[in-house]
């Protein structure tokens, strides 16, 4: 059995900050991580991180853009955190030695992004997150935090309303080992892949919010998925907002800027929910290119912009769709993107279940409510990163460690589970996940109606059955890929199933889920959480109010 005062899953920027702020604050503290840190789907975060340190600017002004651009489902005390804490978070990562562009007089340069009222996104060209990640990398290095590379957590443990610790797969020879620690954080990121179309790197499976999930904790608000409305055509890897920041054009076959239809004072710098969805209009009534697409055109910028802000961008369109967007324009469609909802846990990370923390994109602490605003994620995983760190740094000093029963209970288990996957007949994991990626795309996208969502619901469902058949054909015990996708596939169920029932009982439509049967956001009835426990191997869904308290809901008009 492994020990430490903390242990942190996860090793990309919400973890690693957790574990630098806990190292700081004198625990002893590890990480584990599937992948190497610099690894982490951090890394590829292209266009910005917001924060109010503009001369005009100011945090509330942060505040009241992130509460619009929720649909007011944010929690406002939350948000307030977030924005208050945002210009100390950027400068401090300065400090450490993150590269950000620059203004010509030397300070921070800040783009324009959706949603925001100020040119508020600091960047590093187009790889903001590659920057960030490294510097955190390189303090937590410094710092001496131990790292466990290539494990992979597959059940947490409890012991009477406390997260004793969890089990872990190590990748290199599929031992399975117990984890034991006084404070669990949970940073294991979205949920991308369960989707068809995805912006998101293949390692995210969203497996840590069904742990969580397994173990009794409530995750909320998963019916609001974000639809990145520029992604490229044919592969969905991302084209950043700041594409359209920098003053970026959408175009329909007929050459028309449709933006001036469905959001004519921001266009294209309409929040994410409102692009995507007017991209996806078009291409339904057959305004879009043959094959389902949009142009993204930059080519007014100029070669020597868009090689010094968007060179990334430029590369990406040049090596997967065989476009140089200073010559033409770019295809682009919607695509899943970001996970609104997630773990509930509160401003500290601390989730309903003792010991237990979760932060970054697998929680939900409620900042971005129903529709994320660019730039304000990467924000979230550093604010909330060390929140979490220091909290748990303090709580540790007067907790004991937990015994060593229940640890060795879970891994009894785990290995029970483990032995009955193993087999040459059954289904297959690619033919389950395919199918559950399908489903998602086609019944639980942009736009969501009743018959879509039972029909989304009956094939969860089913393909949950066959989840149950799933065996491991390969023997192979050095980074076994199959064992992996077999035990993730699982938990990506649990989270499509709990997104499919959660969209369905939402009878309204509000930020990223839209309802084509229930046109109107309704406050009456639905500003409020949606809150998923798991009961009897079902979702069991319960509602909670959301924090108002300096902007009062109102009609969202940009
Ligand atoms: C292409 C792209 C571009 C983006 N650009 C921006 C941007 O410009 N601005 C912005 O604000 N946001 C952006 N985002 C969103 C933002 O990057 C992410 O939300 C954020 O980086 C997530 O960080 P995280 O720490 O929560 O998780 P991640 O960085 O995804 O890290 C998750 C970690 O958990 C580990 N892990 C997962 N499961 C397990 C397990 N079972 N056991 C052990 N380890 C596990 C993984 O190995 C990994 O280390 C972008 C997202 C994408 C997809």
């Amino acid at each position: 059995m492994i020990e430490h005062d903390i242990i942190v899953i996860g090793g990309g920027l919400s973890g690693l900050r957790a574990a630098l702020e806990a190292k700081r604050n004198g625990a002893d503290v590890a990480v584990i991580s599937k992948v190497p840190p610099i690894r982490s789907h951090s890394v590829a975060a292209q266009g910005g991180i917001n924060a109010s340190i503009g001369p005009d600017d100011s945090w509330d002004s942060h505040a009241y853009d992130t509460v619009k651009g929720s649909d007011y489902l944010a929690d406002q005390d939350t948000v307030e955190i977030l924005c208050k804490e945002a210009p100390e978070i950027v400068y401090e990562m300065e400090n450490w030695g993150t590269l950000f562009s620059r203004t010509e007089d030397g300070k921070i340069a800040q783009r324009p992004f959706g949603g925001a009222g100020f040119p508020r996104t600091c960047y590093a060209g187009d790889r903001t997150g590659h920057n960030l990640l490294h510097t955190m990398y390189e303090q937590v290095l410094r710092a001496g935090v131990r790292i466990y590379n290539e494990w992979m957590v597959t059940r947490l443990a409890t012991d009477s309303n406390r997260c004793t610790g969890f089990v872990a797969l190590n990748l290199l020879n599929s031992e399975l080992e117990s984890f034991r620690a006084k404070s669990i954080v949970i940073a294991t990121g979205g949920y991308g892949r369960i989707y068809q179309r995805s912006t998101n790197s293949i390692i995210n499976t969203g497996f840590g919010i069904s742990l969580a999930y397994r173990a009794g904790v409530p995750i909320q608000d998963m019916e609001f998925v974000q639809f990145h409305p520029t992604t490229l055509w044919g592969t969905n890897i991302l084209i950043t907002e700041g594409v359209r920041g920098e003053g970026g054009y959408l175009y329909n076959k007929d050459h028309e800027r449709f933006m001036d239809k469905y959001a004519p004072e921001s266009m294209e710098l309409a929040p994410r929910d409102i692009v995507a969805r007017s991209i996806q209009t078009e291409i339904d009534e057959g305004w879009g290119f043959s094959g389902g697409y949009v142009q993204l055109d930059i080519t007014h910028l100029g070669k020597e912009l868009i090689n010094e802000r968007l060179s990334g961008i430029r590369q990406i369109c040049i090596d997967f769709a065989g476009v140089d967007p200073i010559k033409e324009p770019i295809p682009v469609q919607p695509g899943h993107h970001y996970s609104m909802g997630g773990i509930s846990s509160g401003k500290d990370g601390l989730t309903p279940l003792d010991g237990l923390y979760a932060i970054g994109e697998c929680a939900c602490i409620s900042v971005h409510g129903a529709n994320r605003l660019g730039g304000n994620s990467l924000l979230d995983t550093i604010v909330f990163g060390k929140r979490a760190g220091e909290h748990a740094a303090n709580a540790v000093k007067s907790i004991a460690m937990p015994s060593e029963d229940s640890l060795n209970e879970s891994l009894t288990e785990e290995r029970s589970n483990i032995d009955s996957m193993m087999g040459d007949g059954g289904e297959s994991f690619a033919d389950v996940k395919d199918e559950l990626r399908q489903t998602m795309q086609r019944y639980v996208g942009v736009y969501r109606n009743r018959g879509d969502l039972e029909t989304g619901l009956a094939n969860v469902k089913a393909l949950e059955k066959r989840g149950e058949n799933i065996h491991v054909k390969s023997r192979v015990n050095a980074f076994n890929m199959e064992l992996m996708n077999v035990l993730e596939v699982k938990g990506m169920l649990d989270i499509a199933r709990v997104i499919t029932e959660g969209a369905l009982v939402r009878e309204e439509s509000r930020g990223a889920h839209y309802r084509t049967d229930f046109l109107e956001r309704d406050d009456e009835k639905w500003l409020k959480h949606t809150l998923a426990y798991l009961k009897d191997g079902n979702p069991k869904l319960e509602y909670k109010d959301v924090t108002i308290t300096q902007f009062q809901p109102k009609r969202r008009e940009y």
